[in-house]
């Protein structure tokens, strides 16, 4: 075993698990299915507690989902962890149900847009406290705080979310709620190793939980992951993780697998040695699929994508391939070519550039023109 010195974090528990303080690193995953359908996400929930996930997180978007919830939380003694997306005074309802709410610092702004995040975040806090939760600040590349994303320079994107992470951390210690962790999460392993570095350098008597987001189709996306992990872990940084891949329902459990497989290798010295991944090649993102998704043909365009562009294996090239339209077009900024998901059409765009909606019976056509444009100009 390899002898790794943990960093000092406070003890956070989440309903039958602590992370933090030494505790074992906590492997976690998250539903895809839509929250409203009772009977499949409880069939997930459990799927994903007999892999042996320590924590299983579920979307909740709307009423409808929050009512739900509470059936879910009847049919699984699993620990339940829900994501508040937009609309945070949704807390309220889902709290009451789950061990752990998660709310993202870049979402807060949606709604009542006049009223200060502290008050957002006061109510989500005194909510988790009443109700025995605890929270995660999950701060994410694609949905910045939009007033700390304006402060820096725009090629920056690693300031934003350092400063806004580090913010909600003192307000949450200003208001005495400690039961908390935070991740910061990129799609790029390079900058998720840097962020959290970063991050830990400053508070590391906080709980992270690390993951790399829209790490992609395995076993890519389990080496991007890997790489990260690896970095982090390897130098005690690290209280809980979750491995996202694009797979179907049926078989989410290998984001358990695949996470304690990476845990088990680094504490026994099994670590890959570490280098900038496929700087000279082709890459592809797609997002892990929530309850989201639009269209259920999601998964396997993004395996058609990746057997569709295999010929260009030798380009730097990044195509981002997303589940949704809420994230989807934030997420694929700064790819070379991004696809997300409606529910008949597909969406295209080059860069930050639009170029229309196609048919899922369309699309690969019309993006292999646009990778040959590309292949063209970086070539000619
Ligand atoms: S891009 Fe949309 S579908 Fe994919 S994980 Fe994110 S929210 Fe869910």
């Amino acid at each position: 075993m390899v002898n790794i010195t943990r960093n000092p974090t406070r003890e956070v528990r989440i309903g039958s698990v602590s992370i933090g303080n030494g505790h074992r690193i906590a492997v976690q995953s998250m539903t895809a299915t839509k929250t409203s359908d009772i009977d499949a996400t409880v069939a997930l929930v459990h799927l994903l507690e007999q892999a042996g996930a320590d924590v299983v997180r579920i979307a909740v978007d709307s009423k409808k989902d929050a009512e739900a919830l509470a059936e879910i939380r009847k049919q699984t003694a699993a620990n339940l962890s829900v994501d508040l997306q937009e609309n945070y005074r949704l807390v309220s309802q889902v709290a009451p149900h789950v061990d752990k709410v998660r709310y993202n610092p870049g979402h807060l702004y949606h709604h009542e847009k006049d009223k200060p995040w502290q008050e957002k975040v006061e109510l989500i806090a005194a909510t988790a406290r009443d109700h025995d939760c605890a929270i995660r600040v999950g701060v994410n590349c694609g949905s910045v705080d939009p007033a700390q994303k304006e402060k820096f320079d725009p090629a920056d994107s690693i300031t934003p979310m350092l400063e806004s992470a580090w913010d909600h951390c003192r307000y949450l210690d200003s208001i005495q709620f400690e039961r908390f962790c935070v991740s910061l999460k990129d799609s790029d392993p390079a900058k998720v190793v840097e962020v959290n570095q970063r991050f830990a350098d400053r508070r590391p008597d906080i709980p992270l939980h690390l993951g790399v987001t829209e790490a992609g189709l395995p076993p890519e996306g389990v080496i991007k992951t890997r790489i990260a992990f690896e970095q982090l872990i390897g130098r005690g940084i690290g209280d809980t993780v979750r491995v996202s891949l694009t797979v179907p329902n049926s078989e989410k459990g290998q984001e358990i697998q695949a996470g304690r497989e990476i845990l088990q290798d680094i504490h026994e010295g099994r670590v890959r040695s570490v280098v900038s991944l496929n700087e000279n090649g082709i890459n592809i993102i797609s997002c892990p699929s929530c309850s989201r998704v639009e269209n259920e043909a999601f998964v396997e365009l993004a395996q058609n994508v990746k057997q569709m562009t295999a010929y260009a294996a030798e380009h730097a090239i990044t195509i981002a391939v997303m589940g949704c339209r809420v994230n989807g077009p934030g997420e694929t900024d700064d790819a070379d070519l991004g696809l997300w998901c409606g529910p008949n059409y597909v969406n295209l765009k080059k860069g930050t550039t639009a170029l229309g909606a196609f048919g899922y019976d369309e699309i690969l056509v019309r993006l292999k023109q646009e990778l040959d444009l590309l292949i063209a100009d970086s070539t000619g």
